[in-house]
Parts: structure tokens; C-alpha cells; sequence
């Protein structure tokens, strides 16, 4: 993806750096080992290595390094959603686009939706308004998808704002009381229908950069929607109700929604409720 001469959004918040005068290897604080153990009740993982702090130390300055790139990254891939989202909501929504914040947290954090870790994966809460990304997931991309995962993890943001644009337009709200009278099942299968949307609107988001995107970024967007899916993405901390803490599509699925938002450019076509077949 080419970001070069791109602005940088003026919505990112960057939480938990470690520069910051030195103080910062003094590990997590009360508050973050209480968030940790928060999280490992709520969701099972091991949170032991994230309390031991063990053989930190190396990596602090490579991360502070890379939080500095993550947050530029993502700044500048928010302000491209914020460009798109700022034309299509008065031209086909006929309303305006109020764009979310985006939190850039390493370590813990809180949210309005409950503690966030780097086992959280990207969120995003609706009582703040807020996505929130850990700069560990960064990593995690570069890892799994090598360096060509730059689109990929814009993806991912696009899709978290795309939450936001379902928050927006009221449908999370819906969906959220719906799903609250439903039973297990039919909760998750609301949850997909609001995932798959998502997904849809992030391809109306991909037509709209299309300018920005280097050959083989699409593939790399669609394949995010299958590896770095929710699957990885719901083990996120806290109770409160998040479009990925349940279930998801599979990735036929969301790779063919993903696909009709990108050729339609329409928000009409995302509509994944009023789909007989998703
Ligand atoms: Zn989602």
C-alpha cells in the first residue's frame, strides 16, 4: 500500500508507549495486572507471561521503534477511512460521517468494553467509540504474512472503523438488543451477519483506495479475511457485548462480501440482514 504524502489522522491515541523519560520498565502497574487477570478470568488465556515481564528489557527499544511506525501506519490508513466515510456517508447515507477515535495501545489498556491486551486483537468498542489495535498485532502480521502484510493489517483497520460506521448508522445498537432476546445460536448468527457487513464495508473502503494499493493487495485484504480473521480476533478481553467476540463467517463468506463491497462501492449492497443466503 502507498502511504507516502498521505496525512496522518488527528484521531490516534497512543497508550502505553514505553519512551515516555525511562520510568516505563517498571512493568504493568496495579491497574494493568488487575486488567491481565481480568482478561485471563474473562476469556481463559494463560496470562502468565504478560504478568513475569521477564527478558523485556531487548525488545523495549525495538518497540518503541515500531509502536512509533504502527502509530504513523495506522494514523494515515485512519485518515484515508476518514476521506472515504466523509464522501459516502452525505452521498449515499445523506447524513455526516463522525469518524471514530483509534487507541494504539502496547501492553494493557482500558476500554469502555472492558481491558485490552495484545490477546485482545483489534476491537471495537461502542461505548467509547473507539478501535482499539495493539501494537503487538503488528508483529503478529509481519510474522504470519512477512512484510507484505502492510495492506493487510489497513484491512483490519478499515474493518474495526467499519464497526464504527454500523454504530453510526444505528445497526449495532439493533443488533446488540436483538441479540440480547435471542437465543445462543441465533445471537451468533446475527453476530455473523453484523461481521460479514463489515466486511463488505471495508471492500467499499478497498474501491475507494484503490489508487493506494500495489498489486496484490486484494488478495492480501481477502486473505487477512480468512487467516487474521476473527478467529484470532476473539479472544479479546471483557464482557461487554463486541462484534467479535462470538461468532464469525467462514471465510467464503466473508471474502465474497468483502468482493461485493468492492466492486459495488455501495452501501446498499452490504445489507447481510436482508440476504437470504449470506
Ligand atoms: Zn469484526
Amino acid at each position: 500500500m502507498r502511504l507516502r504524502g498521505i496525512r496522518r489522522s488527528k484521531n490516534v491515541e497512543l497508550r502505553g508507549g514505553r519512551g515516555g523519560g525511562g520510568g516505563g520498565k517498571g512493568g504493568l502497574g496495579l491497574v494493568g495486572v488487575l486488567a491481565v487477570l481480568a482478561i485471563g478470568y474473562f476469556t481463559g488465556i494463560d496470562v502468565s507471561p504478560l504478568l513475569n515481564g521477564g527478558g523485556q528489557t531487548q525488545q523495549g527499544t525495538q518497540v518503541t521503534e515500531a509502536d512509533a511506525q504502527a502509530t504513523q501506519f495506522s494514523a494515515q490508513v485512519l485518515a484515508t477511512t476518514e476521506d472515504v466515510w466523509g464522501n459516502i456517508f452525505p452521498d449515499q447515507l445523506g447524513r455526516d460521517y463522525v469518524p471514530p477515535k483509534l487507541v494504539v495501545f502496547s501492553n494493557v489498556t482500558q476500554s469502555a468494553c472492558g481491558g485490552a491486551s495484545g490477546a485482545s486483537g483489534p476491537f471495537y468498542c461502542p461505548a467509547d467509540e473507539k478501535a482499539y489495535l495493539d501494537t503487538q498485532f503488528f508483529n503478529m502480521l509481519a510474522q504470519r504474512m512477512g512484510a507484505g502484510g502492510d495492506f493487510a493489517a489497513a484491512y483490519v483497520i478499515a474493518h474495526e472503523v467499519a464497526h464504527h460506521v454500523q454504530n453510526q448508522l444505528g445497526i449495532l445498537p439493533q443488533v446488540d438488543a436483538l441479540r440480547r432476546q435471542s437465543s445462543t445460536s441465533e445471537a451468533n448468527a446475527l453476530t455473523v451477519r453484523l461481521e460479514l457487513m463489515a466486511d463488505c464495508l471495508s471492500g467499499i473502503w478497498a474501491k475507494n483506495v484503490k489508487g493506494l494499493m500495489e498489486r496484490g493487495d486484494l488478495d492480501e485484504a481477502l486473505n487477512a479475511a480468512r487467516k487474521i480473521g476473527d478467529d484470532y480476533l476473539q479472544k479479546q478481553a471483557g464482557r461487554a457485548p463486541q462484534p467479535h467476540t462470538f461468532t464469525h463467517g467462514t471465510s467464503a463468506q466473508r471474502s465474497s462480501w468483502f468482493q461485493r463491497g468492492f466492486d459495488s462501492g455501495q452501501v446498499g449492497q452490504c445489507d447481510t440482514f436482508a440476504a437470504e443466503r449470506l
